[in-house]
């Protein structure tokens, strides 16, 4: 691949609005002296682009340039750029160059003195993040860097975590050019994941976890010293250097990807399954059951929306007793309270709904589960796909099923309100979600004579 068509696929990938402003944001810092680039993700998704496209050997693009990115089954695989936040690093004061750009493209600025960055967002709403480069060092192994600004490029590229996020695409002239200090496009080419540095995954060992979201991710691997130092790091316990917040936002990132259960296989072959609890073992059915059920429920249209990463970290977490993964969330992950306990009811009663549910008749299916949280619902119908259709009916047609009258019917019809009310109404609905009340009449008909059983009767 070569700079020609590392260009062309940066014009293809990046949204058309956004391309002018790169240009404009380039050239502005030249004339100031201060050279920009486009770093990060990004960079590393746009060369998968163009090395995607390079061996399908569609280089050229005869539509559209959007509809051909999107339509192209060779670049699925790949991230669209346009997604993501699109980071620039300047080599020179970040915040004070923002502060000149925002009026010059109409932008507001937001900025961080003191870290050296600024955020532009645009009048639709896309944004730009600018950063002055860093060099960081850390005052001990997990700690948050210490950061000191005013560095080269390179060197702000190698604080990063793999040679393949450790690229930026010149914004200033030549415009497009990559800058690939550590052979990142190689190891991008093999697939291979690789730190900068022997010490990084001491240094920061969510690294260790960001890389098994890569391999899972783009199907790639760590390359053998890599592997090497991360296995050495999980053994060492250096994940244990990392606060909660920090291994918690890594572990729900991996079970946010769109094949969880590829990053736990991950997880499991480092390590990191083991660190958080010995018994841990990856679920792979169990993960793709999660996936089987949203997809489902998502087909009913219903207007509540699940809690999908703790339905996914459920089924992780499910090879331990309920008890023992509630001790894992609570101590190595520092898991909210509340998701805590949803995640431990889901544990808990999952199977007991899944076993009930297709043996319950509408009427105690309906009570049974309108009081339920819906991730235990969900849970239980990854469980058992064959309480599908009983819960299917539930969230379609049983929780919505009414009477066609009120109490106040019957106060109009000459009742006297009483405790026998609730009850013969209650009596009626569960008759109709049995579908032996056809009619309103036949409800109406049911209704009365339910009273009549007990005794009421209208007065006067
Ligand atoms: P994704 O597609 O998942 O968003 P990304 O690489 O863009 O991937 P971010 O978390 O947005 O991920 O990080 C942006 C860049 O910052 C990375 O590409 C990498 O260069 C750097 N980075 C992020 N986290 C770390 C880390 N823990 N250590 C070193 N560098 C990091």
């Amino acid at each position: 691949m070569d700079q020609a068509q590392l260009r062309h696929s940066l014009e293809s990938t990046i949204p058309p609005p956004m391309l002018p402003l790169l240009h404009r944001i380039g050239g502005e810092g030249e004339r100031r002296g201060i050279p920009v680039y486009l770093v990060g993700g990004v960079v590393r998704d746009l060369l998968m682009n163009a090395l995607e496209r390079e061996k399908s050997g569609s280089v050229s693009l005869p539509h559209g340039r959007e509809e051909v990115v999107l339509n192209s089954p060779v670049v699925s695989r790949v991230p669209p750029a346009w997604d993501a936040d699109l980071d620039l690093v300047t080599e020179g004061d970040a915040v004070a160059f923002a502060r000149e750009l925002a009026p010059l493209l109409s932008a507001a600025v937001k900025a961080h003195d003191r870290f050296g960055t600024a955020t532009l967002t645009f009048p639709e709403g896309s944004h730009i993040d600018l950063t002055t480069a860093r060099r960081e060092s850390y005052s001990r192994p997990g700690a948050l860097p210490v950061v000191e600004l005013g560095a080269s490029l390179e060197e702000d590229l190698f604080r990063r975590d793999f040679t393949l996020n450790a690229m930026a695409v010149r914004l200033g002239e030549p415009f497009g050019e990559l800058i690939d200090p550590f052979g990142g496009r190689m190891d991008l080419r093999n697939g291979a994941l690789r730190v900068l540095h022997p010490h990084s995954f001491i240094d920061d060992p969510t690294r260790i976890m960001r890389g098994a979201r890569f391999e899972a991710r783009f199907g790639f691997r760590m390359e053998p010293e890599t592997r090497h130092l991360a296995l050495e790091a999980v053994r060492d316990g250096r994940l244990e250097t990392v606060t909660q917040d920090r291994l918690r936002r890594e572990l729900m990132l991996g079970l946010e990807e769109s094949s969880p259960w590829a990053c736990a296989e991950r997880w499991e072959d480092l390590g990191i399954l083991r660190s958080l609890h010995p018994e841990l073992r990856t679920e792979e059915d169990r993960l793709r059951r999660i996936a089987d059920v949203l997809r489902w429920f998502a087909s009913l249209r219903q207007k509540e929306t699940p809690d999908r990463t703790l339905l996914y970290l459920t089924a992780l977490l499910s090879p331990l007793p309920p008890p023992v993964a509630q001790e894992v969330c609570v101590e190595k992950l520092g898991l909210p309270p509340p998701k805590t306990e949803r995640l431990v009811r889901c544990l808990e009663q999952g199977p007991n709904l899944a076993e009930a549910a297709p043996a319950l008749d509408p009427p105690a299916l309906t009570k049974r589960l309108k009081s339920e949280k819906l991730e235990v619902i969900l849970y239980a119908a990854a469980l058992d796909p064959s309480a599908w259709e009983s819960l299917g009916a539930y969230f379609q047609v049983y929780r919505h099923t009414k009477l066609g009258f009120t109490g106040n019917d019957l106060l109009a019809q000459g009742y006297r309100p009483g405790p026998e009310f609730g009850a013969a109404l209650e009596a009626t609905l569960d008759e109709k979600l049995r579908g032996r009340l056809k009619t309103r009449r036949k409800e109406w008909e049911y209704l009365l004579a339910k009273l009549e059983e007990q005794g009421v009767t209208p007065s006067g």
